[in-house]
């Protein structure tokens, strides 16, 4: 069998992966092949700084070709992986190549949902998932312009804050009775709806679309105004739409190789897919998670795809840990930071801790037990440290009293001691 290692998908948990495998120890073949043509690069500044910065910079590398060559690591970009033999212990590469592998890996992450609009997709929207998307819509946001974004979660929300500080008019479409549906606490979704109404973005909430079309017919075929037909019979004249309506995990490969599929790529707690020898990790990846009586999840988060790339490398060396770590999230908006630790969804109760300024405002998810489950925050920067904390409560199982987190006065970190320790005794 081949002394290789190959991971499909060159992304935030495909390039993590790789270095992993070297890092501990790996002295075999590593081929790392995606179809992008840049190599592996960071996707949270794509709506964020990318779209706020002076010049379009290129995107920032997680590993570059160079490092890579020293590293060892074959970095085959713009090249999709089009066949798996599971049987073979081969992949089929879009340029004929076939590669023998001992280990896979897939991470191949997840693709912008598309927007349809009674079954078929209006031309001429625009999406958010890799660097050239973001060339595309950062093209659009001239200040003055109409930008109606669809879609209120974490990427639509990001895109209205960058465009308001590109001086753009922001209206925002969201079909759910509010924004943040997904991920988050009600009681934090209000608190951004709040801090956009306040930088003058506007809010369409539980509204329907029932078309949108070119203004203009423009070169190519597509048109660069659009006129959005609301459900209610009201119309929107806009520059650029936007949808920002979730991801869709790329699975398509796994599903051709036989591979089990449950909301992405089934994994099992050591991020083995349904085949021994072929693993999941990131975006594409579901797996029953521990902490959460194994519950099956698929997270789509920047660390998640961070510490799923090491893990998988671990398991692809022969490990056996479950994948356990606190699913935690980030968001930038504005002058503010959001994060969230823990699965918001699986809490009971809300207890709410707000600082005696305001501004920093954090709510905890409690189960019927009163264990804590979740923790999700809004305010300044400090605010990750709380989080932290919370985050290593989540992952100790402690079950706080609710006064004492709720009271701003006590550090958090102090509720992570046995009472006994806390008290100095
Ligand atoms: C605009 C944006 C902003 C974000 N902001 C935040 C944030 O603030 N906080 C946070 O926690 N998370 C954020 N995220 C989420 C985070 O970036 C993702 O969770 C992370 O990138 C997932 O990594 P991944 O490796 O699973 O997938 P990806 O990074 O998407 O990489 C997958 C790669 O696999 C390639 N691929 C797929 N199929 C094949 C094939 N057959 N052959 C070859 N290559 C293939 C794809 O082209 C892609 O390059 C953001 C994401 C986006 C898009």
């Amino acid at each position: 069998m081949s002394r290789n290692m190959v991971i499909i998908g060159a992304g935030q948990a495909g390039a993590r992966a790789a270095l992993e495998l070297r890092e501990q120890g790996w002295k075999g073949g590593i081929s790392l092949i995606g179809r992008e043509a840049h190599p592996p690069y960071e996707r949270p500044p794509l709506s964020k700084d990318a779209m706020v910065g002076e010049a379009a910079a290129s995107p920032a590398a997680i590993i570059s070709k160079a490092s890579a060559a020293e590293l060892g690591i074959e970095l085959a970009t713009n090249t999709s992986a089009m066949r798996i033999d599971p049987s073979g212990h081969r992949v089929l590469l879009q340029d004929g190549r076939e590669l023998g592998y001992e280990r896979l890996l897939l991470a191949t992450g997840a693709s912008s949902r598309r927007l349809l609009i009674g079954g078929k997709e209006p031309a001429g929207l625009l999406y958010l998932r890799t660097y050239p998307d973001a060339l595309l819509i950062r093209d659009r946001l001239s200040a003055g312009s109409r930008i109606v974004i669809v879609g209120a979660g974490f990427t639509g929300l990001e895109l209205a804050a960058s465009a308001r500080q590109r001086g753009c008019e922001v209206v925002v479409l969201e079909a759910g009775p509010r924004i943040l549906m997904r991920g988050v606490s009600a009681e934090i979704a209000a608190d951004v709806y709040a801090l956009h109404r306040a930088q003058g973005v506007a809010f369409e909430l539980g509204v329907g679309i029932k078309a949108i079309e070119p203004i203009e017919p423009a070169a190519m075929g597509i048109g660069r105004r659009h006129l959005v037909k609301l459900a209610d019979g009201r119309t929107i004249e806009c520059d650029a739409v936007i949808a920002g309506i979730g991801a869709v995990p790329d699975t398509s490969l796994a599903e051709s190789a036989g591979l089990e599929i449950e909301n992405g790529i089934r994994a099992s707690h050591t991020l083995a897919t349904s085949d021994a020898d072929i693993f999941a990790a990131g975006d594409c990846c579901s797996f029953p998670h521990p902490l959460y009586g194994g519950r099956r999840i698929r997270l789509e988060s920047w660390r998640n795809a961070e510490d799923q790339g090491a893990h998988a490398a671990a398991a692809m060396l022969g490990g056996k840990e479950p994948y356990a770590a606190v699913p935690w999230f980030w968001s930038d908006q504005y002058d503010r930071t959001l994060q969230v630790s823990g699965l918001s969804d699986a809490g009971a109760t809300t207890v709410a801790r707000i600082a005696e300024d305001g501004v920093n405002r954090l709510f905890f998810g409690l189960d019927e037990g009163g264990r804590l489950v979740s923790a999700s925050g809004i305010g300044a920067a400090n605010i990750a440290k709380d989080i932290k904390a919370a985050e290593l409560m989540i992952q100790r199982r402690l079950v706080p009293d609710p006064a004492l987190l709720a009271r701003p006065g006590i550090k958090l970190k102090s509720l992570l001691l046995p009472a006994s320790e806390e008290k100095g005794a």
